[in-house]
């Protein structure tokens, strides 16, 4: 079967937060050509397009194999270029300015009335749009020489897990696409906190759609803040085309709530995906594991842990391990995040 996308050499060129002119001249011209480029972001690498060049945001879904139900999350340089993708309701208008102050740049993205001129393909045909303005300095210098706002969903193909360093962009998409900017490794780890934000009576209600670096913590002096009703199987879709299995390794991943319900095949090679690493908490010391890595070794932090999930994910499914075990964190803070990308990336269906 021929694939949606041609075989292209993909380059790689490096960047740093002080030292980004080369990359930008690299990425901007093959942006205003159509292209569609891998970024580093605070969260974690973008695949970028023109958000407004429809032909640009083809090549997105094409390289990705994302389908088109699945809305992509548009990316302004400025505070300004906001008003160029989304309308804002004059009822969350206060609302909305005080969660961007104190959030932006930064990774909170936010789902708005769309704009007109953002092509119907970019939000799957909702006439909503999700807007983020990155922390990324080295993103959002390109999109300000641009000139235009850039869809720019995580840069993996469709359903797998998310890269956090242009090596794990490379292992996704080469082939695919003619340029990865590298940027080291994502300061975050985790993609955006998603939300939508209504006018209520006494208090907005702000509904997180997909848990992210950004908690529920973090928004309650905001709102009211509440997650979306769940679905009878207890892990309904929370955003649009966020379906129960993502974030997923090759290799069956089994999240493990009790280590007494562990049952090993015989013959087979398990691989753990710890929390702390340390011994004797049920887990280490479970079983005679093919690998072993921990989310936050010693104290375990849920910071770490976000940081390095991804990373640890990917390493253990290139470990040909038949499975991966995965320890649960605390669902507190940004443990609700970890556990929310744990599960997708246990599912199977
Ligand atoms: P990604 O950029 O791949 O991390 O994911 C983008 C996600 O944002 C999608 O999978 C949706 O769940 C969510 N999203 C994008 N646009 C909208 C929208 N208009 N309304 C609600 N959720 C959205
Ligand atoms: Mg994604």
């Amino acid at each position: 079967m021929l694939h949606p996308f041609s075989v292209l050499h993909t380059t790689i060129i490096s960047a740093s937060d002080e030292n980004y002119k080369e990359a930008v001249q690299a990425a901007v011209p093959l942006l205003r050509a159509g292209e569609v480029v891998a970024l580093p972001t605070e969260t974690v690498y973008g695949l970028a397009g023109n958000a407004f060049d429809e032909a640009a945001v083809a090549k997105i879904f094409g390289a990705k194999e994302r389908p088109s139900f699945d809305p992509l999350i548009v990316h302004v340089a400025t505070r300004a270029d906001l008003a160029r993708v989304a309308i804002i309701p004059e009822e969350i208008q206060n609302t909305v300015d005080k969660l961007l102050n104190a959030f932006w740049p930064g990774p909170l993205t936010i789902v708005l009335p769309k704009h007109p001129d953002i092509p119907d393909l970019v939000t799957s045909g909702l006439d909503t749009v999700a807007v983020r303005q990155s922390a990324g300095k080295i993103f959002r210098a390109i999109g300000k020489e641009l000139g235009s706002p850039l869809a720019a969903p995580s840069a993996n193909r469709f359903g797998r897990i998310s890269p956090t360093s242009a090596h794990a962009v490379m292992r996704e998409l080469e082939g695919r696409i003619p340029l990865i900017v590298d940027g080291g490794a994502c300061s975050e780890g985790l993609e955006s906190t998603i939300i939508h934000v209504k006018a209520g009576e006494k208090r907005p209600t702000i509904t997180i759609l997909r848990p992210g670096p950004v908690t529920k913590e973090m928004l309650q002096n905001f709102g009211k803040v509440e997650r979306p009703k769940r679905s009878s199987d207890g892990e309904g879709m929370t955003a649009p085309g966020m379906l129960p299995s993502h974030y997923a390794p090759r290799t069956p991943l089994l999240l493990l709530a009790d280590p007494s319900d562990f049952r090993p095949e015989p013959g087979k090679k398990y691989g753990l995906l710890s929390y702390t690493g340390e011994p004797g908490k049920g887990y280490v010391s479970l079983h005679r594991w093919s690998a072993v890595e921990a989310l936050s070794p010693g104290n375990g932090k849920l910071p770490e842990a976000a940081l390095r999930l991804f990373h640890l994910l990917r390493k253990l499914d290139e470990a040909e391990l038949d499975f991966i075990v995965a320890e649960p964190v605390s669902e507190v803070g940004l443990g609700v995040a970890i556990m929310d990308r744990l599960r997708r990336a246990a599912a199977t269906v």
